[in-house]
């Protein structure tokens, strides 16, 4: 042994070229094993400065890959057969086209990459982030952000607009076909932001209640999915505390709301928040969490309590549902709508979500006296309030990102 340093890394010291492979001994693993077996031969320090090389190497590699792809995107030259043929997704491929596509416009971070100091990730996520102006601030930036950093700020561009929110409400879905061979049905679902992670919440508070007999094995998680989810439509199935859904949505400072990491969009989050229990948690410039303050809501809970007590169940017109309702501001508080108790009333959550600021349509008139309570679309009512009390979602127009 030339090397010099006691060598943590070497978990075999006698190993032969080739031996730890599983014995395969393919051509690769055999110049895997030679080139193992040379660098053995060196000090400690000089093999770190070996890997700090050959990473940026092949961070330049990708810099002449990126530029490569863009003269055969200019030729039109690129599709997805390209994932298959670099056994990668065709995400990746795409993304890579993006990256290049940006590369152009952004040449003080193309610089700092093609000196190989941005990993593929940092790459990625900075040129979605960069524009002609941030340019150079990104450029100093990007090399000492984690990734996952950068992709947060992405996230935190692409808000949601309302169309957006209504669109994966409009997708929401249920399939099932039968197989005659297995006997058994097959399906899936398709289901909105909070919708599905409520849906979630619920099945795994249930899967999480299937403990087995004592001495017995868990039975897999998806098991216990599959019999939480058969006993939630049923009804069928031994008693259990009611599964209620808890979902937690994260509202920044800055930034859009998220569930799950996804953002929801503004006029989602409004009517949540009438509804939602709030745990505020104070943090510092660095986001470590200074104080917790004690679980509130935002509308007083005498004036909840008054409003449940009048409105026994959903007051869309003709629904007569008494369970899950939420607290509906009929002008929202972004239009200038107020927790006046004249304001609100109870709707069942299928029907909330319809209504504005989110929905198309909105419930106009005096909630309190019999009968004067109607269905108009949202437009009638924007009109009724005059231009001075436009919905926050057209103010808050989003410049061009990446
Ligand atoms: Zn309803």
């Amino acid at each position: 042994m030339t090397d010099p340093h006691p060598a943590a890394w070497r978990t075999a010291p006698d190993a032969a070229p080739g031996v730890g492979f599983g014995g395969s001994g393919g051509p690769a693993e055999v110049s895997f094993g030679d080139q193992v077996d040379e660098l053995r031969t060196h000090s400690l320090e000089w093999l770190r400065d070996a890997r700090v090389e050959a990473v940026r190497e092949q961070r330049r590699w990708r810099m002449r890959e990126l530029a490569i792809v863009r003269v055969l995107d200019e030729r039109d030259a690129i599709d997805d057969s390209l994932a298959a043929a670099d056994g990668v997704s065709v995400r990746e491929v795409r993304a890579a086209v993006e990256t290049a596509r940006a590369r152009e416009s952004l040449p003080r971070v193309a610089a700092v990459a093609a000196d190989g100091a941005l990993s593929d990730g940092q790459l990625t996520a900075v040129t979605r982030l960069a524009d002609v102006d941030s340019d150079a601030e990104w450029a100093e930036r990007a090399p000492h952000c984690a990734p996952a950093e950068l992709q947060r700020a992405v996230r935190a561009r692409t808000v949601p607009t309302v169309d957006e929110s209504r669109r994966r409400h409009a997708a929401r879905a249920v399939w099932g076909r039968f197989d005659e061979r297995e006997g058994a049905w097959h399906g899936g679902f398709v289901l909105p932001d909070l919708e599905g992670s409520a849906v979630m919440a619920v099945l795994e508070a249930r899967a999480e209640q299937m403990r087995p007999a004592k001495g017995d094995a868990w039975a897999p998680l998806r098991v216990r999915l599959a019999d939480a989810l058969v006993e939630s439509v049923t009804g069928h199935g031994p008693e259990r505390p009611p599964a209620r859904a808890h979902v937690l949505v994260h509202v920044p400072v800055t930034g859009p709301a998220e569930v799950h990491g996804v953002p929801i969009a503004h006029e989602r989050l409004e009517q949540l928040l009438a509804n939602a229990s709030l745990e505020v948690e104070v943090v510092d410039g660095d986001g470590a969490t200074v104080a917790m303050l004690p679980t509130t809501t935002l509308i007083p809970t005498r004036v909840m309590r008054a409003v449940r007590t009048h409105d026994v169940h959903c007051r869309w017109p003709g629904c007569t549902r008494t369970t899950g309702l939420e607290i509906h501001h009929l002008v929202p508080r972004s239009w200038g709508g107020t927790d006046d108790p004249n304001n609100l009333v109870v709707v069942c959550a299928p029907h909330h979500r319809q209504l504005v600021p989110h929905g198309r349509w909105a419930l106009n008139g005096a909630p309190r006296r019999v009968g004067a309570l109607r269905l108009v679309p949202a437009d009638a009512l924007l009109g009724r309030l005059g231009p001075d009390r436009s919905p926050r979602g057209a103010a808050q127009a989003r410049g061009p990102s990446g």
